[in-house]
């Protein structure tokens, strides 16, 4: 059974089809890329997914109950995650408090009283920061972190709300290929450790040949290809779309 269904999903901005009836699913514990070229409609499918965009046509369906109509923190608690840039505000917390601000936020208490919950969370934040290799980092500053270092912590926040589906939009831009294939690594064992589903777009195709179980692929709104890495590479509308053979 699929953990995430989108039937005939469109979206327009003016007079641009930004989406155009795609249809696709998401499998429970799976790394699903979504590629294509620029203004494909990569970043609108996945504000419609986590609700921050509302659809002109089609359904997203999680577990069977419909997303459409819910508002971004209703689709955030049914378990569709996404990962954020720690804001500059937070940064000059440490890494620990970040995600022990997650969990409190995840708990659904009063950002007055986190002063007094964060006690508590402290061990469950360090378990999650044991997860993504951070532990050892845990009472410095986020404002002195490696980027890569950034975005490990903000991988260990978006989990804090334990999501059955992650999103993550564009997650190793501005990395060096070394940092880029830690972080999918990471992502991939976080997918097998936790079962959870990953929905990611990625520019470098070898990042995406290296670490999806499976790829769809987006071309001026529509789905032009979906399979295994091994299938897409050949595909002749993928090359097409790529290569302009
Ligand atoms: P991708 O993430 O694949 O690069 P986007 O989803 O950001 O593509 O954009 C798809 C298309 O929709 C592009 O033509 C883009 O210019 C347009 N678009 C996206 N968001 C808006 C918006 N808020 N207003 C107007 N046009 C938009
Ligand atoms: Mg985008």
């Amino acid at each position: 059974m699929s953990l995430l269904t989108v039937q005939g999903l469109g979206k327009s901005f003016g007079g641009v089809k930004a989406v155009d009836g795609i249809s696709f699913e998401v499998a429970p514990g799976e790394l699903l890329a979504l590629i294509g070229p620029n203004g494909a409609g990569k970043s609108t499918t996945f504000n419609m997914v986590n609700g921050q965009i509302k659809p002109n046509t089609g359904s997203i369906t999680l577990g069977g109950r419909e997303l459409t109509d819910l508002k971004p923190r209703e689709i955030w608690r049914l378990g569709v995650g996404r990962t954020f840039q720690i804001a500059e505000t937070f940064s000059s917390l440490t890494v620990v408090e970040n995600v022990q601000m997650a969990l409190i936020s995840a708990d659904g208490r009063l950002f007055s009283l986190w002063r007094k919950a964060a006690e508590h969370k402290r061990a469950e934040a360090l378990a999650l920061l044991n997860q993504v290799g951070m532990a050892a980092q845990a009472d410095r500053p986020c404002s002195v972190l490696a980027y890569g270092d950034v975005k490990r912590v903000e991988l260990a926040i978006a989990m804090a709300n334990d999501p059955k589906l992650l999103l993550m939009d564009e997650p190793t831009a501005g990395m060096a290929p070394k940092e880029r294939n830690e972080l999918m690594a990471l992502t991939k064992r976080l997918v097998v450790e936790r079962g959870m589903a990953v929905l990611f777009t990625e520019h470098s195709m070898d990042v995406v040949f290296a670490y999806a179980d499976r790829m769809i692929v987006l071309a001026r709104g529509r789905l032009i290809a979906e399979g295994q890495p091994a299938e897409i590479r050949d595909h002749p509308k993928v090359q097409e779309v790529y290569f302009g053979s």
